[in-house]
């Protein structure tokens, strides 16, 4: 039988992070997946193809609506769906591939199958109807999530769809209703809404995005609907049936009246829930939360102290860039260190256009916390970078302590947010005070200018608006 000092199980950013971390430690080290592909949900079906398709479809918003602008005349323009889908296959090919090539450089034995606990130290891994046993002095648990839905909605993944059938759909659709208006729903929406789709997004809490900053909220909201979203807010939907070709969806609207929406699409984005179907956690008593996801302490470990687990099966933001953090933590804390992640510091992003992307505490946090806090913002539209890129829709918005003037929380919704508020992180992971990056000199032109402002501007001295 084949022996290891650490398993991985499930091969997502949570769990190929841990098996490289754990053998750049001199640990050996195995990994574990179902799929044929390594990767898990983010390379697979999650983050890398769904940037693709925002990617391509950018592309062809900014020919059909701004190139005239910019004096480049084009005729014909026109969407070969076909080939943006298979671009993407390519880019998601390529990008596991890489992962393969990073397991072998490790010397990381991968096994393809699906594993299961026999017993704490033991994991059968079965496959093409064999099963093999492997012995595991500790395990790491990284099986992710998949997508969740509503009681009553029937998820027959051709016109009821979730996020998975999103990324490779063969028709534009004409009328795609997305139920839930969170990170999925808005990306994919505007993926289909900038090839042509009317796009409706019906979202159950009164704002779009509603655990984020209640600005960013608002902004984002503004620039989808002038790029043609339709958005329903405070609607909660009561049923979903198809008919043929047509989705038929009805709701309460804001005042509890019954509305109906018909199209050829519906995308169910309400959320993800940890996955650990058949993995055996009966058989080690590994605990499981209400929610479905595995207890852990602050060392990530399970109830059972050989076990461990990471990523979207626990609890926290569903995130590949957290999963990752805890994938090393975890790696380390095995191999006797002490490592340890600020939470509060693993930024959020939506990848639309405006990109939105926040870290730290929101103001309405701060308010319900009662923390004595100042703002600075400054708008993108007053850079001379975002004019000549015409980006200039939204703003950055610094929250800082009003004794200690240490930066509690930074939104910012604009072009290339998403790039940016890495500077939000290292200041806040070496505590800066809004006037350490306010005195931090910037390149001009670039968006960034427009964090330096925003820091200015908690003290009232922006020098731009
Ligand atoms: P996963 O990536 O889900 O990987 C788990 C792996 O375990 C899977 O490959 C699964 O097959 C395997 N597995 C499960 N059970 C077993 C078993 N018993 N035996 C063997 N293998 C098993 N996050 C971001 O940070 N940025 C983004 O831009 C982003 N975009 C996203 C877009 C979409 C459409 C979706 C759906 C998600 C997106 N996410 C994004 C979220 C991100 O994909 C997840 O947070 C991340 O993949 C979680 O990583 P993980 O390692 O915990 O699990
Ligand atoms: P989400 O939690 O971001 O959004 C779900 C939305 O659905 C929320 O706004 C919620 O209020 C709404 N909702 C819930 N029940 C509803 C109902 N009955 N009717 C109408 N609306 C309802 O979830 P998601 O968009 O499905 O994404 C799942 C996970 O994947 C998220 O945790 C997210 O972090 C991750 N993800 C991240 C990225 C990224 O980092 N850019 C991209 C895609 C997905």
């Amino acid at each position: 039988m084949s022996t290891y000092d650490v398993t991985v199980i499930g091969s997502g950013p949570g769990g190929y992070v841990a098996a490289i971390r754990c053998a750049q430690l001199g640990l050996k080290t195995a990994i574990i997946e179902k799929y044929n592909t390594l990767g898990g949900t983010c390379l697979n079906v999650g983050c890398i193809p769904s940037k693709a398709l925002l990617d391509s479809s950018h592309h062809y918003h900014d020919a059909v609506n701004h190139f005239e602008k910019h004096g480049i005349e084009t005729t014909g323009v026109k969407v070969n769906f076909k080939q943006m889908i298979d671009r993407k296959a390519e880019v998601v090919a390529q990008t596991s591939g890489g992962i393969n090539f990073l397991m072998e450089k490790n010397k990381i034995t991968v096994y393809q199958g699906f594993g299961s606990f026999k017993d704490a130290t033991h994991i059968n891994i079965a496959s093409d109807g064999k099963t093999e046993t492997i012995e595991s002095k500790h395990t790491i648990i990284a099986t992710g999530s998949k997508p969740s839905s509503l009681p009553f909605i029937k998820i027959d993944k051709k016109r009821v769809i979730t996020s998975t059938e999103a990324l490779s759909l063969t028709e534009i659709p004409k009328h795609m209703i997305v139920i839930g208006g969170g990170v999925i729903g808005l990306e994919l929406g505007q993926v289909y809404n900038r090839l042509g789709s009317q796009v409706s997004v019906i979202e159950y809490m009164p704002k779009i995005i509603p655990t984020m900053d209640s600005m960013l909220s608002k902004e984002l909201q503004k620039s989808l609907k002038k790029q043609g979203i339709k958005f329903f807010t405070g609607h909660k939907v009561t049923a979903v049936n198809t008919d043929g070709n047509e989705v038929v969806i009805t709701a309460d609207d804001k005042k509890g009246n019954p509305v109906e929406f018909k199209g050829d699409y519906c995308l169910v984005s309400v959320g993800r829930k940890p996955y650990t179907d058949k993995l055996g956690l009966e058989n080690v008593g590994v605990k499981v939360s209400e929610r479905g996801q595995i207890e852990t302490n602050e060392h990530l470990q399970t109830n059972i102290s050989n076990i461990y687990a990471i990523g979207d099966v626990i609890k926290g933001a569903m995130l590949a860039h957290k999963a990752e953090e805890e994938g090393s933590m975890v790696a380390e804390i095995i191999a006797g260190q002490k490592p340890h992640i600020d939470y509060n510091l693993i930024p959020g992003v939506v990848y639309t256009w405006p990109e939105v992307a926040a870290v730290g505490k929101t103001e309405e946090q701060l308010k319900e916390e009662g923390v004595n806090y100042k703002v600075g913002s400054f708008p993108m539209r007053a850079l001379g970078r975002a004019r000549a890129s015409m980006d200039i829709d939204g703003q950055v918005k610094v929250l800082a302590h009003a004794d200690t003037d240490e930066i509690l929380g930074m939104h910012m919704i604009g072009a290339r947010a998403a790039d940016m508020i890495a500077e939000a992180v290292i200041a806040m992971e070496f505590r800066a005070s809004s006037e350490d990056v306010a005195r931090s000199s910037h390149a001009h032109p670039t968006y960034t200018e427009a964090i330096k402002e925003a820091c200015l501007a908690v003290a009232g001295r922006a020098i731009h608006s």
